[in-house]
């Protein structure tokens, strides 16, 4: 079926950017250094300064940098992290791929992870907590920070979706130990293929890093441990540097988008907020109803493409479901009301207006629960 208004739209139509992304592949062709070349570094530094942070290391994926950045630590088995239940399921594999045991807290109704659900399931095990700034807003990180040091344990951003989001005029990144991002093609700061990027100010971190990217060598020939290639690519990192040009604009549409999402739908579902001091990146527009199931059929026929972010807590996957530990009774209540709308840079305020007129007819036409 053909969706007159797609979920989501990776062309690039935009007769600009399309010439400067040419432009920048056609540069690496000319001067051959394929593997970790000059656009790596330069990367790497324009990432770090976005972030307000000293290093950063660019890697393979998003998925990469969360297990590369828990290597690095030298988390292993015995060690318990404490993350939420409610994310994509490579935040839980980052964890149990280095032996460690992923423990899962609650949510809160903004979709992130509850504090005081956190503090509960420490053990004497813990070694620190992966707070995941879902759908780019970012958590309640003074909370997260001041436990963590109560209890000396690390915290480290799951920042995937939330680059170029703040809090208090903080960006993603800057709160914990580390911060890790993924540029997957599908996140708002996205490459057009697979990157990664892990922040951090510390100088030994950003050493263990570099080396863990490469099968845990040094200088490229003596491995200290075994580890597996996870390099960002040269051509990827040289797109991302023209779309990092380009990515306020991005960030102010996508506001611009959720504000009007926002405009016309409070007063019918419960739309995503902003407290006072947030500024999220809406990498998805997550909106909340009891009738999440019916309004999704109605707007499919309608041919407007929506999707369930994500339907199975991280805990209910077949590959942790039996031996999960921790609490999330509200996220399971939760992801049954959860829907994402369509928000991204094709959409025009016709599109929002058409995708909020399908969900206020809904609504007018039968009664709400
Ligand atoms: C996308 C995503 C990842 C993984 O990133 P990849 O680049 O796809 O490996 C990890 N955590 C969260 C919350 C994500 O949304």
């Amino acid at each position: 079926m053909i969706n007159d208004i797609p979920f989501l739209d990776l062309r690039v139509t935009n007769a600009g950017e399309r010439q400067e992304i040419m432009e920048a592949v056609e540069k690496v062709l000319d001067h051959g250094q394929i593997v970790l070349g000059p656009e790596v570094m330069e990367l790497e530094e324009r990432i770090a300064a976005a972030c307000s942070r000293k290093f950063s290391v660019g890697v393979n994926s998003g998925t990469d940098a969360l297990y590369l950045a828990l290597r690095a630590l030298g988390l292993g088995q015995g060690d318990e992290v404490i993350t939420t239940a409610f994310s994509w399921i490579a935040t839980a594999n980052a964890i149990r791929l280095t032996g460690a045991t992923p423990v899962f807290a609650d949510i809160r109704e903004d979709l992130n992870l509850d504090p005081a659900s956190v503090e509960s399931l420490i053990t004497p095990n813990t070694r620190g907590v992966l707070a995941v700034h879902y759908t780019g807003k970012i958590c309640a990180m003074s909370e997260l920070q001041a436990l963590t040091e109560r209890y000396g344990l690390w915290l480290i951003e799951d920042a995937a979706q939330a680059f170029g989001a703040r809090l208090n005029g903080r960006p993603a990144g800057s709160f914990g130990t580390m911060g890790c991002f993924s540029m997957n093609p599908m996140k708002v700061f996205a490459a057009l293929g697979e990157a990664g990027m892990v922040v951090t100010d510390r100088g030994d971190l950003v050493v263990r890093l570099q080396a863990l990217r490469y099968n845990g060598t040094v200088n490229r020939e003596t491995c200290l441990e075994p580890s597996h290639n996870g390099r960002l690519d040269t051509l990827q990192a040289a797109i991302l540097l023209r779309r990092l040009a380009r990515f306020k604009a991005v960030i102010e549409k996508r506001r611009e988008l959720a504000h009007a999402y926002h405009e016309r739908l409070a007063h019918f579902v419960r739309v995503p907020l902003e407290a006072p001091g947030e500024e999220d990146v809406y990498y998805t527009y997550t909106i909340q109803t009891d009738r999440r199931n019916e309004l999704m059929d109605h707007l499919e026929k309608m041919r407007i493409e929506t999707k369930i972010r994500h339907p199975i807590l991280m805990p209910e996957q077949p590959a942790y479901c039996e031996q999960a530990r921790g609490t999330w009774t509200r996220a399971s209540a939760i992801i049954r009301r959860i829907l994402c709308l369509p928000i991204h840079d094709k959409l025009t305020m016709h599109d929002i207006d058409r995708v909020s007129d399908g969900i206020r007819g809904f609504f007018a036409r039968s009664p709400t629960s």
